[in-house]
């Protein structure tokens, strides 16, 4: 039964039945770029190497115009190195074999500086296992320049040649193009790491009350569900990211007492508001804490479709990887924000909260969203060039 066999050569199988098993990673990579593929054709099988027939001299020509050298700059390997039967797309199976066999040590004892992923193929190679659900193809991914903070290099997804040659259009051409030239300038750019935010966990608000005079601040909420003005929905905790490294968060305490610094911080007229969906702070914040939110600044999500109108590509954890490389910061608590499947739009929170660490896990999780919102907001207001507005 494939999948709960061993990821081994072997049980892949595919080696049996070409010329060239196993084809090694190629390329003398002096510029430190290593170049995912798919898997081998009829040429590369026959001649043992990579990018060997016409899909690899549209490779070389396009990757040499812009300053790269495919076989002198690059190393290439491919997520699948054994050539699948009349040239089929390999099955996740082979794949996931592949990877555990080759495509992952390469990566390892390579380092490099950038990867490029040409293709929906390489791009499961390479992240399926750390991105399980809603992956997507290639052209969800394509044009970003991911600083992976895991492997730390650039990632550069981008279409397959073969998808380009298919498909025969200048627009899909001169994207190609530009996105291998993102590449070549990602090989030339030191790499950036981003360090942890400091996160405080309150049990007492007042602290807040010395943030009278921040210009702005970025917030969230995690609640029993969506529907903010439905009978028996709560919020269940809050964060405040306050700057680029400094984050608060705390339970919702339950009195209108314990809960004015923040709410005293949300409708002070000189501290600019960001968030996330910030239409769904707003409706929480009216509906249960019956306050009006002042000065609201950016919506990073508004922000993110504006910069990029592609389906699939405005969420946070989405944004926070491709913008920070940081990948499945939430993997742990999503699960428990789902609805309960009881059609009153509850999720599972109050599960998470009775298991074992899961105030401190869910609390976590809270302040790191306030976090990559604000570092998100900020990055996007450069960007667009966007002029701070004090109210
Ligand atoms: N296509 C690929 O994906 N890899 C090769 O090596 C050749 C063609």
């Amino acid at each position: 039964m494939k999948g709960k066999e061993p990821l081994s050569c072997i049980s892949c199988g595919l080696r049996e039945g070409v010329t060239s098993p196993k084809i090694a990673p190629y390329g003398a990579g002096r510029k430190g770029i290593l170049i995912i593929g798919e898997a081998p054709g009829a040429v590369e099988d026959k001649k043992g190497l990579p990018w060997q027939g016409r899909t690899g001299r549209m490779l070389e020509n396009t990757l040499s115009k812009v300053g790269i050298d495919l076989f002198m700059d690059c190393v290439s390997v491919n997520a699948v190195n054994c050539r699948p039967p009349i040239n089929r797309a390999p099955k996740p199976f082979e794949i996931d074999c592949c990877r555990a066999v080759m495509v992952a040590d390469t990566i390892e004892e390579f380092k490099p500086k950038v990867i490029i992923l040409l293709g929906t193929i390489s791009l499961q190679s390479f992240l399926a296992p750390r991105w399980p659900t809603d992956l997507g193809g290639i052209s969800k991914w394509r044009g970003f320049v991911i600083p992976d903070q895991d492997c730390k290099c650039f990632v550069v997804p981008t279409y397959h040649p073969s998808f380009i040659s298919r498909i025969d259009s200048r627009e899909a051409d001169t994207v190609w193009r530009q996105d291998l030239a993102k590449a070549a300038e990602a090989a030339e750019t030191p790499f950036p790491q981003f360090s942890q935010p400091n996160i405080r966990y309150l049990q007492d608000l007042s602290i807040l009350d010395q943030y009278k005079e921040v210009p702005e601040i970025a917030f969230d909420y995690e609640t029993t569900g969506l529907k903010s003005h439905a009978p028996g929905h709560r919020i269940i905790c809050a964060s405040v990211a306050i700057n680029e490294s400094l984050v608060y968060a705390f339970m919702m305490p339950p009195t209108k007492a314990e809960r004015r610094p923040f709410t005293n911080l949300l409708i002070n007229n000189s501290v600019g508001k960001m968030a996330h969906n910030m239409k769904f702070e707003d409706a929480w914040t009216n509906n249960r804490l019956r306050v009006q939110i002042q000065n609201w600044q950016w919506d990073s999500m508004l922000a993110a479709h504006v910069i990029d109108n592609r389906a699939g590509v405005t969420g946070l954890k989405f944004q926070t990887y491709v913008n920070f490389g940081v990948v499945d910061y939430a993997s742990g608590i999503t699960p428990y924000l789902r609805s309960d499947g009881s059609g009153n739009g509850f999720n599972k929170i109050y599960k998470l909260l009775d298991e074992e660490n899961g105030v401190e896990r869910l609390l976590k999780y809270c302040a790191l969203d306030s976090h990559y919102e604000y570092l998100l907001a900020k990055k996007q207001m450069k960007e667009l060039d966007y002029q701070y507005l004090p109210f």
